[in-house]
């Protein structure tokens, strides 16, 4: 209401235009939001002829007065709706054909597919809830600048094109034209480069990295993806995770979300025996429970055939599971569970006397009470190795929770996952694959045991996890050389390809090298997550589809034979 009486210049897209006979009202959008524009009897006749003839999404420049609304013409869903602009000029500066996709959206109204939203992404990204995820990214990674810059960090940006960083993925390759048969990779991480600023005395290095990662397709990952990525010396991780802590606190705060740390910590071990998996929502108490002891002696045949390879019996105990979940509601847990590669999954229901479920018959009320079942409860129970139980248990948990819709016990549920394990056993060949990268210090307490069993040692890395989502990961670095060649051992890689792929590494090892570790917060998922967005690809400008393919640009696309030749490359059909 300040401006009215005011002469202002707007420039914006129509939004909607409504065309009353004597007057029309054109709804003018921007950035910062709608206006209405009234156009009148008392409208130059120019004026009146243009606001005619005006198209949906059609670019205009409006010069006028700021008049107050009558009171029964006031709109109070609208931040303007107190006052419309009467124009003396009005001008198409962008005409507009008919959108692919509506912008404007009656209320209710679904979105268009996301194909169709990826396709047309500058009409989809004109939406006002995208230009506010946008805004919130924006904020987002100033304070995250900010912040980092207060705490002493630099800003360096390291290579795009590069050497492979390994991280787990494959890397992207770029070939190169002028050293045939030659190929730079796109970063999985600044890794090593960051790891080298710390060498060379840099101290503290933040950067807003972007990373590329080949991976087989999967819902809530993106082929390019933004990470705060943050590397210091002389630092325990006790000192980073203190700066992410600092960094984590001002992102909610900026998205107005009130948290503190120091966030708890869980080990993996905890984290895997509790909830079977390394990234816990801990909002809810719903915990896993080992029953092999009380199960075991029960004669269940179901159990036995695990029990006999040695595995165990695990379960969850449902409070009230007796009467909330339905016949349907277990069958499809247990259908989950097959889905998920175990045996399956058995479940056991009381109700007063009654016992009933899948091995219902094998219990009675007392061997239930061990296992802290007690009238109206339930258990759900997985019976094999952890490997495949625990997937199952977590996924169970999860749906457990969702279709009970059980209360959280927490609104911000923040918290460290130490103690990782250094290698993981590859699946196929059961050698030492490393489970993060291969820069990762070894705990130094459990350094005696790399000799006899490599899969025990734990890793001075460290995660962090919110409401159930991994939002980073970071670790100390290995600093002596000797350390690192032996885990490059471990990984199967000879000297020789030790130093053709990681020879600048180890020359920096060699030349005095400081203690240090860092950490990388995934970025697009914090902003999805504050946001309150759905999926990753609604707070990134143009992503890609879970089938890496974008949809805006079309891209990937077969190149230009020329190209190819230039570039020493032949494509085999
Ligand atoms: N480079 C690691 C990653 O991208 C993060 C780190 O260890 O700092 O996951």
């Amino acid at each position: 209401m300040q401006h009215v009486g005011q002469r202002v210049r707007l420039g914006g897209w129509v939004h909607r235009r409504r065309d009353l006979g004597g007057i029309v009202f054109v709804d003018l959008r921007d950035r910062a939001g709608i206006v209405q524009v009234a156009v009148g009897p008392a409208a130059p006749e120019d004026v009146r002829r243009t606001a005619g003839g005006l198209t949906g999404e059609t670019v205009v420049e409006v010069e006028g007065e700021v008049v107050a609304r009558p009171g029964n013409m006031k709109n109070p869903e609208l931040a303007t709706g107190d006052v419309e602009v009467h124009p003396s000029k009005l001008t198409v500066v962008g005409l507009a054909v008919t959108p692919a996709i509506p912008v404007a959206r009656a209320k209710g109204e679904e979105l268009p597919s996301e194909e169709l939203r990826l396709k047309h992404r500058h009409l989809d990204l004109r939406r006002p809830e995208m230009q506010a995820n946008l805004v919130l990214r924006h904020r987002l990674l100033q304070r995250a600048r900010r912040t980092l810059t207060e705490l002493e960090f630099l800003e360096i940006e390291t290579p795009i094109l590069t050497k492979p960083t390994p991280e787990g993925a494959r890397d992207y390759l770029v070939p190169s034209r002028v050293h045939p048969g030659e190929f730079y990779a796109l970063p999985q991480s600044p890794q090593i480069y960051k790891q080298l600023l710390m060498v060379a005395g840099l101290d503290r290095y933040f950067q807003i990295a972007r990373c590329f990662r080949d991976e087989d397709l999967r819902n809530d990952r993106q082929p390019e993806f933004t990470q705060i990525d943050l590397e210091a010396s002389f630092v325990g991780p006790e000192d980073v995770l203190g700066f992410v802590e600092a960094v984590l606190v001002a992102l909610w705060d900026e998205a107005g979300q009130q948290v503190a740390g120091p966030f708890p910590r869980i080990t993996w071990r905890e984290a895997m025996e509790r909830y079977g998996t390394d990234k816990p929502d801990l909002r809810y108490e719903l915990a896993i429970t080992d029953w092999t002891t009380q199960v075991g002696p029960l004669g269940v045949p179901f159990f036995d055939a695990a029990l006999k390879n040695g595995a165990r019996v695990r379960g969850l105990a449902v409070k009230g599971g007796g009467g909330t979940l339905s016949r349907k509601d277990v069958d499809q847990l247990a259908e989950t569970a097959k889905q998920l590669g175990g045996s399956g999954l058995a479940w056991v229901k009381r109700q007063g006397e009654q016992i009933s479920g899948s091995v219902g018959k094998y219990f009675t009320a007392d061997t239930l009470g061990a296992l802290g079942i007690g009238d109206g409860d339930a258990a759900l129970i997985a019976a094999g190795p952890d490997r495949v139980t625990s997937p199952v248990l977590d996924r169970v948990r999860q749906e457990v929770i969702r279709r009970l819709g059980a209360q959280p016990t927490a609104t911000h549920a923040f918290a460290w996952v130490v103690d990782f394990p250094l290698f993981e056993p590859d699946p196929e060949t059961g050698k030492p694959v490393f489970a993060h990268h291969p820069f990762t210090a070894p705990h130094p307490d459990d350094l005696p045991l790399g000799r006899k069993s490599p899969f025990e040692m734990r890793a001075l890395h460290y995660d962090v996890v919110y409401n159930g989502n991994e939002l980073g990961s970071g670790s100390i670095r290995i600093t002596d050389r000797q350390v690192q060649y032996w885990v490059f051992h471990q990984l199967g890689l000879s000297d020789d390809e030790i130093a053709k792929r990681f020879g600048f590494l180890i020359d920096g090892l060699n030349s005095g090298a400081p203690p240090h570790g860092g950490f990388a917060i995934g970025f697009d998922r914090v902003v999805m997550l504050l946001a309150g967005a759905a999926s990753l690809r609604d707070v990134i400008a143009f992503p890609k589809t879970t089938a890496a393919r974008a949809l805006f640009e079309g891209a990937p696309a077969p190149a230009h034979p020329a190209d190819l030749r230039a570039l020493h490359i032949k494509v085999e059909p």
